[in-house]
């Protein structure tokens, strides 16, 4: 399957920069845990011509004509999320998660007002008050780590500030996150403040529909999310929440923030949707988990030090100070040998945030090419042969790697992408 056809014949120079980009993602190991492969369907969503249609508002109050289409498929992504997520109230409209996030400000707080957030250093989002962010910027952002033995977000620190500071939101959730979510705890805390809780599930929503994570909807006030990352949808985001608070967001997201919405995103979340209800998504779901942990314990194996010891979800952070190696060297080796992953910020981190000590990894998208925990020890020498050759600068080892990498990624032809 390839829709470039008539990119080709237009416009043949970016038409060779897709196909280039097809083969990339086709032949790499791809460990970046944000990211994931979409299926044929959710692209084809997303190249369609409802890309053509303004739709200002929501269905059935629009400030446009010819809604005759765009109105039911806005129904059924807004049906599919309520029902596979168990929420009263979906917003599909958020432009993707950042947005999001802060359409949930709009609708809940007013400038100057303190927000609870865990630091982006810590694993936290720059969305969650983080100071270089607009959120941090026009809000007073107070901010939870980890705590400095375990790891784990630190509950008794989270209370202690939120007791002190009286913030308006605090936000659960991260980027670095690899270890499963209290949200009761957490709305416990923001209970006794009385403050709004957004559990923020972008990295996690897929693990959530899929039941391979608990649900944070009984607990939090909102909840916020992207579609694109383990919930395999297209780049887009949600705000899932309570009836009680539908109309405020709903306002918040239009016409607070944005504009007319991108129907054919929304289209490309129903379709998301429809296939994270399917029984299969329920089995990828819990592959990732599977596939985190055993990559974690053979990486604990070949002595890398993780950070919280493991994994409880799709994700791995590594502190590689131990191996004498930066993140950046490490992760621009291993990207040479057809490894992509991130270099990342560890709790505590003494290097610059530019250049950290960490690597962060994830299996969202080997499982969708159907990789199981039978290629977990091939997948973790790969990282430790790539690291300890970027340690040397032996470029040779990684042109080995590169070879089996491509070899074993051929035999598992990725969703959405071209099979020739
Ligand atoms: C990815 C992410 C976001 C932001 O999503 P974008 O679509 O990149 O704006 C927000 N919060 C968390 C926790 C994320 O992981």
């Amino acid at each position: 399957m390839t829709t470039q056809s008539s990119i080709t014949r237009t416009d043949p120079e970016l038409a060779a920069l897709l196909r280039a980009e097809e083969r990339l993602q086709a032949d790499t190991l791809r460990l970046i845990p944000s990211e994931n492969y979409a299926s044929a369907a959710v692209l084809e969503a997303g190249a369609s011509v409802l890309q053509n249609k303004y739709s200002e508002g929501y269905p059935g109050r629009r400030y446009y004509e010819g809604q005759q289409n765009v109105d039911p498929v806005e129904n059924l992504a807004i049906n599919r999320a309520k029902s596979l997520f168990g929420a009263e109230h979906a917003n599909v409209q958020p432009y993707s998660g950042s947005p999001a996030n802060l359409a949930v400000y709009l609708a809940f707080a007013r400038p100057g007002d303190t927000v609870l957030g865990m630091s982006l250093p810590m694993g936290g989002h720059l969305t969650h008050g983080w100071g270089v962010s607009a959120t941090g910027r026009w809000f007073h952002g107070v901010q939870y780590g980890v705590n400095a033995k375990t790891g784990v977000v630190d509950l008794d620190e989270v209370r202690d500030l939120a007791v002190r500071e009286r913030p308006r939101l605090i936000f659960c959730g991260g980027t670095a996150v690899p270890r499963t979510i209290d949200f009761a705890a957490f709305a416990e805390i923001a209970e006794e403040v009385d403050a709004v809780l957004v559990a923020d599930i972008a990295h996690i929503a897929g693990l959530v529909a899929g039941g391979a994570h608990p649900s944070p909807l009984p607990y939090a006030d909102v909840v916020t999310t992207t579609t694109h990352k383990t919930l395999r949808g297209p780049r887009g985001a949600m705000i899932l929440t309570r009836e009680e608070h539908a109309r405020e967001v709903d306002r918040a997201v239009f016409p607070g923030l944005q504009g007319g919405p991108h129907n054919q995103t929304t289209a490309g979340i129903a379709v998301a949707l429809h296939e994270a209800a399917q029984p299969a998504f329920r089995q990828y779901a819990h592959q990732v988990v599977a596939n985190a942990a055993a990559l974690a314990r053979e990486l604990l194996d070949r002595g890398y030090d993780l950070v919280s010891g493991g994994t409880d979800n799709h994700l791995v952070l590594i502190d590689l100070t131990n191996k004498d190696v930066p993140g950046k060297v490490a992760a621009k080796a291993l990207d040479q040998a057809g490894v992509v992953l991130n270099h990342n910020t560890v709790p505590f981190d003494p290097r610059k945030p530019f250049d950290p000590s960490g690597i962060r990894l994830g299996t969202p998208a080997l499982t969708s090419r159907g990789l199981t925990v039978d290629h977990m020890p091939a997948v973790a020498d790969w990282i430790d042969r790539g690291v300890t050759a970027a340690h040397k600068g032996d470029e040779d080892a990684l042109r080995r790697i590169r070879a089996e990498v491509r070899e074993l990624m051929a035999a598992f032809p990725a969703p959405g992408l071209p099979t020739a």
